[in-house]
């Protein structure tokens, strides 16, 4: 079955239809979800849907955007959040250049990216990294901490071209692939898509955001990977049968390592 492995489900887009949404996953072939948390508020709402629901798993962590408002006590629950048994990787954290210019905003980034990846190392959990505008510096940062030992990572809504990508594939690291790969201009990705292994990929919907054509635009859910998947068979010359069982192994070999 599909394994979405990064999911807003606690994002507002979701709150007239959230219940039923989520009722519909697995008859429509969805078999896990990671919601990740982005804002603080997320922490508890990823908390409360991986409660409720036998088939979600929750990434506990603040992304960049957020960077500037994470405290000390912020960390400490990070910390405790990710002792919960359906806790499986720390994200969505890294560094976010694109919305954020200043040099100060990026030393923060930077602070509480290396403060989450210690929770990470020292909980044994995966990272789930989130990486815009800002090639280099998250590379020198992931490539420091895998050195030092990491229980494995994803590289979400991979977003640069082979020559980084080679860098996290050699770390044995996955990339997680979605909606974009669908876009006609997305040139780059795809050729990311067709170098690296099936066996570093995984799916992921990033929803409500970036749905696949012939949904671009739209609100996206998990019941759209089936596009990403047939995107990623078109590139790699397999089924999207053989897309989908090889992506959920490769996410569960990587988050139910704890
Ligand atoms: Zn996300």
């Amino acid at each position: 079955m599909i394994f979405d492995t990064h999911a807003h489900y606690d994002d507002e887009a979701f709150d007239a239809d959230r219940a039923t949404l989520l009722a519909s996953m697995q008859e429509n072939g969805i078999g896990c979800i990671v919601n990740a948390c982005a804002a603080i508020d997320g922490l508890e709402k990823t908390i409360a849907l991986m409660e409720k629901y036998p088939f979600m798993y929750g990434a506990v962590g603040v992304h960049p955007d957020d960077a500037d408002q994470i405290t000390p006590e912020v960390l400490e629950k990070i910390r405790q959040l990710s002792r919960n048994e359906k806790a499986v990787a720390i994200g969505e954290i890294g560094l976010d250049y694109y919305w954020h210019k200043e040099k100060e905003e990026h030393r923060i980034q930077q602070d509480m990216f290396r403060a989450q990846l210690d929770i990470a190392r020292e909980e044994k959990l995966p990272f789930m990294v989130h990486s815009r505008e800002a090639a280099e510096d998250t590379l020198n940062i992931v490539r420091e901490y895998v050195k030092g030992g990491m229980f494995g990572g994803i590289i979400h809504c991979f977003s640069y071209g082979r020559e980084i990508a080679r860098e996290y594939l050699n770390m044995g690291l996955y990339l997680g692939i979605g909606g974009v790969v669908t876009f006609k201009n997305a040139r780059k990705l795809k050729e990311v898509v067709e170098y690296a292994p099936l066996s570093q990929l995984v799916l992921e919907t990033d929803c409500p955001y970036l749905a696949p054509e012939p949904y671009r635009g739209k609100r996206n859910s998990s019941l759209n990977l089936p596009y990403v998947a047939q995107a990623v068979a078109e590139i790699k010359g397999v089924t999207p049968e053989e897309v989908i069982a090889v992506t959920e192994e490769n996410a569960k070999k990587l988050l139910f390592c704890r």
